[in-house]
């Protein structure tokens, strides 16, 4: 894709810009790019593709990742982070049940903020900390292809939430990195074999991740390009490791090694679980292992048949296919209707777990992509689409920007967020705000700011004859129907006259991806200056009411009130009105609170009388 082209008006050459894919892993990163069409990962480090998620801060203030980093887990564990992935979008409350895992410093305030990791005297938090291990796959793809990289799609699991996704594509951004997409990492795995980019295909795949820390199945629908996560299982504490530490126990106990001293030696084990990894990686392809190793005086034999590695690790890959059932039930599909079964992460290439789940759905799965590459390989297959260089393929399965009308004071009120799949439909009521209105005029928008000023005009329609009414009174329906094509319809209807009138929008049509992206970016970057606009709108619109209804009142009821009351309102009324000069939300609030308490009492009185009214005459 490191495509380059010549600007004709200007004669120079122009290198096309790059979007990366990044599979951002609890044990291990990688960054890809695709090349004539082809998704090809970057050699980050040592001549490979992986990169271990792992960082490590020395005393003098700088920052290893990855290869660098990793021998410092044993030799410095207090300074050396790893497994950040799961402390992602996550509070300590979240993960205090399994902080005997980490080995470094989380900070246990017992409180629902995000979980910090103390370094020395330092603080980072699980987003600055990932955001390390993006940079340095950034700076090696950078190198690699030397050109600058600042978009960029990454993964994450199925069943990661909005915080956790938030968190990734905030990693991303302190990266310097836009993050154009979040994707799941089954739909990239898919995406990598080739499943899903066909518009026609219609098909149901399970795809078994299985890496050294964490196992997931997913089962996916995919159609008309379209990819749905039908049911998600897994074990966040299962993986590769258990493999390994499954026969350094066997060898401890085929050694005759005391275990209560062997446990307290942390490097033994330590020697014995990387002896181990490296028998389970000789056993995918050979029929047995044998090396020696020393313990003290001892000699540790470490000797393991494939068989009998397969009767050790039987228990834990049957966990894994009891996953698999869930997940198949909670698809509320059979098993023979999965059309294809995908393997990925690198426990995937033990002969014993491709067989074991080759039985289990009953057909040979796809294995021939490099089990730890797939994810990454697939995110830049979906890079190469958002950058417009597949142009058969639309893979827009939902809608890319929020959908909604004005409301008073400019407020965008959205009836379809973004990311909603299409088909779609949706209404809601709305009313008047000004006594005896006839018109009322609709205005449909597109985009993530909280004020329609900062989006995108769709349409704009008169809803005519509404019957005169008190405000407040008329009931307006509003709909919106999204076809399949993206094209949106709006009806409004006043419910109580039967009025209606409707009008048909192309949003998807009007706006380029790129648009869409800026959009989504710029939603970003201002979110927290819109959130204040916007409260301070609401509290104008408040104060508006407010204004209107009780002059409205006073002017009712003149005979209810006495001189003084009218005095203390006039009061607060210019009270009222000085603190909207100053558009400060808590002054507003502060004056519309006084004006409350001076018109209760006789808002109270008026009410009273009101309800004798209506009682006279009512016969018990
Ligand atoms: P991942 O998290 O996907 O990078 O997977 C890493 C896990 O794959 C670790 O537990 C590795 O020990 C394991 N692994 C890597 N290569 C092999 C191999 N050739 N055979 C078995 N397991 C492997």
């Amino acid at each position: 894709m490191a495509k380059i082209s010549i600007d004709i008006k200007t004669g120079t050459i122009k290198k096309q810009k790059v979007i990366v894919g990044i599979d951002l892993g609890t044990t291990n990163s990688l960054i890809a790019y695709t090349k004539d069409g082809h998704p090809v990962a970057v050699r980050a480090q040592n001549n490979q593709t992986i990169v271990p998620s792992i960082i490590h801060f020395t005393e003098q203030g700088e920052i290893l990742v990855g290869h660098e980093a990793k021998p410092y887990l044993i030799s410095s564990p207090e300074r050396t982070i790893y497994s950040v992935k799961r402390l992602m979008g996550k509070s300590y409350k979240d993960i205090a049940s399994h902080s005997d895992f980490f080995t470094y410093k989380i900070i246990d305030d017992n409180t629902d903020h995000l979980v910090k990791v103390r370094v020395g005297d330092k603080f980072y938090n699980p987003i600055e900390l990932s955001s390390h291990i993006l940079k340095a796959l950034k700076n090696a793809a950078e190198k690699e292809l030397n050109v600058e990289i600042n978009q960029a799609v990454i993964t994450v699991p199925a069943y990661f939430n909005d915080s956790q996704r938030q968190a990734t594509k905030d990693a991303g951004k302190l990266a310097g990195l836009e993050v154009l997409r979040i994707i799941n990492e089954p739909t990239a795995a898919s995406l990598a074999y080739g499943i899903g980019l066909n518009k026609d295909e219609v098909k149901t795949i399970a795809v078994y991740d299985l890496g050294g820390g964490t196992f997931d199945i997913s089962i996916l629908r995919i159609e008309n390009g379209v990819f749905e996560v039908l049911s998600t299982n897994g074990d966040t504490y299962l993986g590769g490791d258990d493999l390994d530490k499954a026969l350094a126990q066997y060898w401890i106990g085929t050694n005759n090694l005391p275990y209560s001293k062997v446990k307290d030696d942390k490097n033994f084990l330590q020697s014995l679980r990387l002896e181990a990894e490296q028998a389970k990686k000789v056993l995918s392809t050979e029929h047995s292992y044998q090396n020696t190793i020393t313990w003290g005086d001892k000699s540790i034999h470490c000797y393991i048949t494939r068989n009998g590695f397969e009767k050790i690790i039987s228990p834990i890959i049957e966990k894994t296919i009891q996953c698999c059932k869930n997940a198949v039930q909670d698809a509320h599909i059979s098993i023979e209707q999965i059309d294809a079964v995908v393997m990925v992460g690198g426990s995937t290439r033990v002969p014993f777990v491709k067989q074991t789940v080759k039985q289990f759905f009953n057909r040979e799965p796809y294995d021939e992509i490099n089990p730890d590459e797939v994810v990454a390989l697939g995110a830049a297959i979906e890079a190469d689409i958002l950058s417009g260089n597949r142009k058969d393929i639309i893979l827009l399965d939902v809608t890319p920007l929020s959908l909604g009308i004005e409301t008073l004071g400019g407020l965008m009120d959205v009836l379809i967020p973004r990311n909603t799949k299409i088909p779609t439909q949706a209404s809601r009521q709305y009313t008047t705000s000004i006594d005896g209105q006839t018109n009322l005029k609709i205005s449909v928008y597109q985009g993530e700011r909280e004020l329609v000023k900062d989006n995108r005009k769709l349409a704009e329609f008169d809803l005519k004859g509404i019957p005169p009414m008190p405000a407040g009174l008329p009931k307006i329906q509003i709909n919106f129907t999204l076809n399949a094509d993206g094209i949106l319809k709006v009806t409004a209807k006043e419910l109580r006259s039967g009025i209606q009138q409707d009008i048909e929008v192309k949003p998807q049509y009007g706006l380029t991806d790129e648009q869409v992206e800026q959009m989504l970016l710029a939603s970003l970057q201002n979110a927290q200056q819109d959130m204040q606009e916007r409260q301070i709108l609401e509290a104008i619109g408040e104060a508006d009411q407010i204004l209107y209804h009780t002059q409205k009142f006073i002017q009712k009821h003149a005979d209810l009130i006495t001189e003084q009351e009218k005095e203390n309102t006039q009061k607060s009324i210019l009270h009222l009105q000085d603190a909207l000069k100053t558009r400060d939300k808590n002054l507003i609030y502060k004056a519309i609170d006084e004006l409350n308490e001076v018109t209760k009492p006789f808002a109270e009185r008026a009410m009273d009388i009101a309800i004798a009214e209506a009682l006279k005459g009512k016969k018990i």
